[in-house]
This record gives structure tokens, C-alpha cells and sequence, in this order.
């Protein structure tokens, strides 16, 4: 695509755009009561209109059917997690068995790791990405410890290779056979937080298995953002939230995906809660706990059916746009921001774009690399009214998504970053 540096052709995208309308279905932050430019639905996606309603319609059951709302009325609370398989299904690429909406992120990931880090003998290691998303690292670290191995040991962090900022597949993949036989586990996530990188899911995986060893991703930033197969590139399991890119609410409810090869097999072992156990006889309250099949038998709690609603509310704009339609969106919008940085920077030597310029190995994110006062750049965006995030120590990251982004708000930020970029 050609891109031109003029509002004119910013407006003409616009007009293009079949996605257009999905901007009035959300609600826009405001600065200076003025709408902002927000580009940060990779940290926490915007409100749905729609989700309200959904809301009361629980709050609506919860006053006046009070505890028989979990099983009387048209959508039960006993089964409100089912109402999102089918959606969630689709956006992961997996069968409706192999998906289960629940918890939260961090939790869903103890509890994977529970089932599928299983080291035995020399067999113990996991490979991950160096400076993972902390949370990711701490899971990992305690659940290395609690098998009584040493996380400096167990635990190979991959990194890129000197003066790069992303990871070469070929070095993941040579990582994954050297360590061979002493490989428990891979664990990556879909898309690095950090830099926007896209990993190729299904060569890891194939790397993975050939070593003898288990795969997972963690879909924090990929879900909602990248078409993903997990069912087809045969992951062991994977893990996501849904207040990012899937527009569902602070501390949303989150989703866990396990391959049916794993999810009938009872002698998993797992950590168990009564909304895991064979619904048919949940309510027997009986000894001795009979998993449910598929990925349902990992739920512990009963549902969270206030973020559930929201989520549903969520999965219906995402059924309605495409997935397809939305990623198409995303990379022609990420093209453009990436043309317009280079257009303002050319001959400056402030930023440096960590994100891959290949736009199938990116998601809705680019991140800038800020050589010095990083801080004050980011305070300026923001004073303009832009919403855009910071990572220590010099990162801005810059996110339009499709849903509720247009080439105009591209066009704009970058105005406001040359001028910004003139006294820096
Ligand atoms: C956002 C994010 C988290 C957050 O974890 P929560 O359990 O939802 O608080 C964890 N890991 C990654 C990779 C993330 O991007």
C-alpha cells in the first residue's frame, strides 16, 4: 500500500473503512472534555456500549430471582459460562471442548502449569522469553521452585541477539533442540507485551514436541488481536485475559484453552474446585472429584457472572466485525503509524521502532524506543491528548486497534509527534 503523509488520505481510509462504524459502538475517554485519542486497548480495551445492558440484565436476575437465578430464568447462572464457549472458540481457534472461560489470567496460568509442567528426572527445563511480562516470570519461577528445582537452572530465558531488539525463530527453535532431552516445557506468549512481536506459535510447537516436550502461550496480547489456531497448530494449552485487546472490562475474566488430546484424560493431574467436577452430579456434593471432559473440568470456582457479561457483550462485536476483517484493519493502521514515524523522524535520531517492520510478524502495537528524555515526550502526548503507555525505562508503546481507531487518529498523533520531535 502506498501511504501518504496528508490528513486528505487519512480521511479517504476512513471512508473505506467496513469497520468504520464499530467507533460509535464504544466509548470514547475523554481529556480536556475533549474525546482522546486512545491508543492503549493493548493494556485495557475500550467499553463496549452494549456491555451495560448486559449488566443489568444479571443485576436485573440477581434482585429479584436472587439465588434461584443459577437455575431458573432463560440463561441460568448454573451454565452463563457456556454463553461464551462458541465466541471464545473463534477467536482462539479451538474446539468449543477445548476452551473454558474463568478466573483470571495469572490463575488460569498456575493452574496449566500445574497439569503440564511435569518435570521428571532430567527432564525439567522451560524455555521462555527473557523479560517476560512479570507475571508470567513470577508463575513460573514459584512453580520451578515448588518442584524443588532452582529457577537459574530450570528455567532458559531466550533473548535477541546483540544490537537486536526481537527474537530470530530460527534461534527459538535451535534453543528448543539444544536443550533436547532436558526440555519439560515451552512457554512463550503469543505476542511479547514489550515489543509487539508475533512468534511463529505453530513452528514452536512443532519444535516443542519433536523435543518431547510440552507447549503453552500465554494469549495476553495476542487474543483478540491476531487470528490464532490453537487447535490446528495442536498447543498444549494456552491462557489469555480479556480486558486487553478483548475489550471486556478491568480485571476481566479470562479464558484457558487445553488440546483435546489433554482434556479427557482424568489422570491429569490438576488442582480441583467443585465447578470442574461432573456438572450432573455437582450438586450431590459427594466425595472423590470426576473432572468434567474437556476444558471445563479445570474450573475451581463457580462463575463470575457480572465481567462474564461483559465478556459476552464483548464476543458479540467481535462476531459481528470478523476476525479476518479486524486483522486486515490493524496491519494497513500499524503500516500507516510506522510510515508517518519514519515520515517525522527522518533525519533525527530520537526514536528507534523496536516492533518487527513486517507486518504479519506484528500485532495492533507499535512500540518506539525513546534515545533520551523518554518521559517528556510521553507527557507531551499525552498533554495533547493522546493516550499512548510507557515501560520502563524508555519505551512508549502506541496501539491503534481496529475496532475503535481510524487512520485520521493515526494521522493526528503523528502531527502531534513531529511537532513534539522539532524541540526534543
Ligand atoms: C497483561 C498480562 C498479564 C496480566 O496478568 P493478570 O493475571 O491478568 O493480572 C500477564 N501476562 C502477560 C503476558 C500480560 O500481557
Amino acid at each position: 500500500m502506498n501511504y501518504l503523509n496528508t490528513l486528505a488520505f487519512a480521511q479517504e481510509q476512513d471512508r473505506n473503512d467496513p469497520l468504520k462504524h464499530f467507533k460509535e459502538r464504544f466509548y470514547a475517554p475523554q481529556i480536556n472534555r475533549q474525546d482522546a485519542i486512545y491508543f492503549c486497548g493493548n493494556s485495557l480495551g475500550l467499553q463496549p456500549k452494549s456491555a451495560q445492558m448486559y449488566i443489568d440484565n444479571e443485576m436485573y436476575k440477581w434482585a429479584n430471582l436472587a439465588v434461584e437465578g443459577h437455575f431458573k430464568g432463560e440463561e441460568p447462572w448454573f451454565n452463563y459460562h457456556r454463553l461464551l464457549t462458541a465466541g471464545s472458540a473463534r477467536v482462539v481457534g479451538a474446539l468449543e471442548s477445548e476452551v473454558v472461560i474463568m478466573n483470571q489470567l495469572t490463575v488460569n496460568l498456575h493452574l496449566m502449569l500445574v497439569s503440564f509442567y511435569r518435570p521428571e528426572g532430567k527432564r525439567f527445563k522451560v524455555i521462555m522469553e527473557g523479560g517476560a511480562f512479570p507475571s508470567d516470570q513470577y508463575a513460573l519461577e514459584t512453580q520451578v521452585k515448588f518442584h524443588g528445582y532452582n529457577p537459574d537452572e530450570a528455567i532458559v530465558e531466550l533473548f535477541p541477539r546483540e544490537g537486536e531488539h526481537t527474537l530470530r525463530t530460527e534461534d527459538i527453535l535451535q534453543c528448543i533442540k539444544d536443550c533436547g532431552e532436558e526440555l519439560a516445557l515451552v512457554l512463550m506468549g503469543g505476542i511479547n507485551y514489550y515489543t509487539g512481536q508475533v512468534y511463529d506459535m505453530q513452528a514452536i510447537t512443532k519444535a516443542g514436541h519433536e523435543a518431547g516436550a510440552v507447549v503453552g502461550f500465554d494469549l495476553a496480547h495476542a487474543a483478540g488481536n491476531i487470528p490464532v489456531k490453537l487447535h490446528d497448530w495442536e498447543v498444549d494449552f494456552a491462557v489469555w485475559c480479556t480486558y486487553k485487546y478483548l475489550n471486556s472490562g478491568p480485571g476481566g475474566t479470562a479464558g484457558a484453552f487445553v488440546h483435546e488430546r489433554h482434556g479427557n484424560n482424568p489422570q491429569l493431574p490438576r488442582f480441583a474446585g467443585w465447578w470442574g467436577h461432573d456438572a450432573s452430579v455437582r450438586f450431590q456434593m459427594q466425595k472423590g472429584f470426576i473432572p468434567m471432559p474437556g476444558a471445563e473440568g479445570w474450573q475451581v470456582s463457580n462463575a463470575q457472572i457480572l465481567p462474564m457479561a461483559v465478556h459476552r457483550a464483548s464476543l458479540e462485536l467481535f462476531d459481528e466485525a470478523g476476525m479476518e476483517n479486524l486483522r486486515d484493519k490493524s496491519q494497513k493502521l500499524t503500516g500507516y503509524l510506522q510510515f508517518l514515524i519514519d515520515d517525522v523522524h527522518v533525519g533525527k535520531d530520537v526514536l528507534e521502532v523496536i516492533t518487527p517492520r513486517d507486518a504479519e510478524a506484528r500485532g495492533c502495537q507499535i512500540s518506539m524506543l525513546v534515545k533520551q528524555n523518554a518521559r517528556e515526550l510521553f507527557n507531551k502526548l499525552m498533554e495533547a491528548g493522546i493516550i499512548v503507555d510507557f515501560r520502563e525505562p524508555s519505551v512508549i508503546r502506541v496501539a491503534p486497534t481496529p475496532f475503535y481507531n481510524s487512520f485520521e487518529e493515526v494521522y493526528r498523533f503523528s502531527e502531534v509527534l513531529h511537532v513534539c520531535l522539532q524541540n526534543h
